[in-house]
């Protein structure tokens, strides 16, 4: 019988091992998949907007939910000038649990595995919002996320050409050389404008904490989809207004969204859909080829589950797991002191 005292746990050594093993295009397919599974079944989740710890550097941020079988949090933060001091803007790691016992299942390293289930999310509902036979995409913001960006949706969304652009072209050419080799048509553009030109999607994924416009209204043709990853803490946006004001809207949750998303910029009252309900075919996404369409994800706690139930259940396959003795277990349940007892005798002997 399998030792519940003993946690298995995925470090990051772990994680990229079980990545490059499964492959990282089909890692982001099979979660894609996870996640669209989870967002179907939306209403069986308790769910509740993160609980966040802001500061004037960033936010800490812990994500739970339950299915009722299984609970999931993830402790993550966001720290735009991280990278100025050599620190990455976000580092996440979480726990899977059983419900019945309250005994952790899973304790995950998740900042690669976030990158991985936002880029699966997006390419995923990109899938239901974009243009038919999208082969553009426009990526603005070519840091940490942007390469597990542009594969998902180059796997999961049938992208084929990459219009880069970053305020630093370093984040640019460093984005370009790891993804050499993809099979990607990649151009460096000069700036957002010029990134956008031809693009069916735009995927915007900056970090700064204000208020930015990454886009503005002139640069967003009829028929675009927009993939706005980067606005998801109160005071931090990358579109201007009148985009959300003629675009189509879908969230992830509405309650975390209307503080934290690009629609923190509009009335409480402001229409938008529910993702979910696009996926479970209960209304309708994309209905002409001239409308916008906005996915304003800020990551919701369901897309964490998912993720570590993904990598739950690839361990028994692959291994790349440690056990951790992360669990008290005393010879009676109740003799938790005498434990520590026989623990101080044994140190003697
Ligand atoms: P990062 O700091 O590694 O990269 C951000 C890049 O944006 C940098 O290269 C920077 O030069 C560039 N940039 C900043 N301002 C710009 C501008 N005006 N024009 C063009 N480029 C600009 O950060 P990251 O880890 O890639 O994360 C990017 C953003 O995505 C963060 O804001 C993060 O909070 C957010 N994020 C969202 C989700 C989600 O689920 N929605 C998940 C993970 C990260």
């Amino acid at each position: 019988m399998k030792n519940l005292n003993l946690v298995p746990f995925v470090s990051v050594d772990n994680m990229m091992k079980l990545i490059l093993d499964i492959g990282i295009e089909q890692f982001l397919l099979e979660l894609a998949g996870y996640v669209e599974d989870d967002f179907k079944r939306w209403e069986q989740f308790d769910k509740t907007a993160r609980v966040a710890s802001h500061s004037d550097e960033g936010v800490i941020e812990l994500m739970p939910t339950s299915d009722g079988k299984t609970y999931a949090f993830k402790y993550v933060n966001g720290h735009p000038s991280n990278t100025k001091h050599g620190l990455q803007t976000v580092t996440a790691f979480g726990v899977l649990s059983d419900v019945a016992t309250g005994y952790p299942a899973l304790l995950s390293e998740m900042t690669i595995l976030t990158a991985l289930r936002t880029a699966a999310t997006s390419a995923m509902i990109a899938k239901h919002l974009a243009p038919k036979g999208a082969q553009t995409m426009a990526m603005i913001g070519n840091g940490a996320q942007s390469e597990f960006q542009a594969i998902a949706f180059m796997a999961i969304a049938g992208i084929k050409k990459l219009r880069l652009f970053d305020i630093d072209p370093v984040a640019t050419q460093k984005c370009i050389k790891n993804l050499a080799g993809f099979g990607l048509e990649i151009t460096a553009c000069t700036s957002a404008q010029d990134a956008v030109e031809g693009a069916e999607i735009i995927t915007t994924v900056t970090a700064d904490k204000q208020y930015a416009t990454i886009l503005t209204d002139n640069m967003v043709g009829a028929g675009v989809h927009i993939n706005a990853i980067g606005g998801d803490c109160p005071g931090k946006t990358e579109l201007h207004r009148d985009i959300l004001l003629r675009a189509d809207i879908f969230v992830e949750y509405p309650p975390q969204t209307r503080v934290e998303g690009e629609i923190q910029q509009l009335p409480d009252d402001h229409p938008v859909t529910e993702i979910w309900q696009v996926i479970t075919g209960q209304t309708t996404g994309r209905t002409n080829d001239k409308q916008i369409t906005l996915f304003d994800s800020v990551g919701f706690a369901i897309e964490d589950f998912s993720a570590l139930r993904y990598v739950n259940d690839q361990l028994s396959t692959y291994g790349h797991f440690e056990n951790l003795d992360m669990l008290a277990d005393p010879d009676t349940p109740r003799d938790l002191f005498g434990m520590l007892l026989r623990a101080e005798l044994s140190v003697k002997n």
